[in-house]
């Protein structure tokens, strides 16, 4: 049977939003990140990044500064939780797309390549190229209100499955649902 996956945004879901952050020292997690990660790994999820860095492709930061953010993450989280975490460099309108969301491409390469039913699957982040890139996935939507991004918000809850105040909310919203189904 094809497993269940959970993606996370990174930036303003994971961790709080750094414009442009190059410098792992400035890495914070949010409220709740390994608590809520550790329910999902319980619960047989796989879980995975996928991320918008266009300030490598805008040419302010460098991939392997971005590796190293991530680096950090992991290190704070305590724990490997994810299989992959997946970046797209490239910046908007850029004419070298490399799965920048809303594009699904990166979702449905982990898909294809750990075996996981998008139907069943879970989008989380605060941006509505997040409940874009889940709706065009195929997977359920999951916005988060932590972001500075107010007017994204009318498009975006639209757009969503769920809304939540919190990580923790999120998580807790997926295993119900779950449990429902
Ligand atoms: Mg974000």
């Amino acid at each position: 049977m094809k497993k269940s996956a959970v993606f996370f945004d990174r930036d303003d879901t994971l961790i709080k939003n750094v414009p442009y952050l190059g410098d792992p020292s400035l890495v914070t997690l949010m409220p709740e990140a390994r608590e809520s990660l550790e329910k999902l790994r319980n619960h047989q999820f796989k879980l995975f990044v996928v991320s918008n860095q266009s300030g490598v492709g805008r040419g302010y930061i460098t991939q392997e500064q971005v590796h190293a953010v991530n680096q950090e993450m992991v290190k704070q989280l305590g724990s490997d939780f994810f299989t992959e975490i997946y970046s797209a460099f490239s910046a908007p309108g850029s004419l070298f797309d490399d799965g920048r969301k809303p594009n699904p491409k990166l979702v449905l390469e982990a898909a294809d390549r750990y075996e996981i039913d998008l139907t069943r699957s879970y989008f989380i982040g605060d941006r509505l190229s997040d409940m874009q890139c889940a709706r065009n996935a195929g997977c359920h939507a999951v916005l988060l209100l932590t972001g500075d991004y107010q007017d994204e918000k009318t498009e975006a809850s639209a757009i969503s499955d769920y809304i939540a105040h919190s990580l923790k909310e999120a998580i807790d919203w997926i295993l119900s649902d779950v449990s429902r189904s």
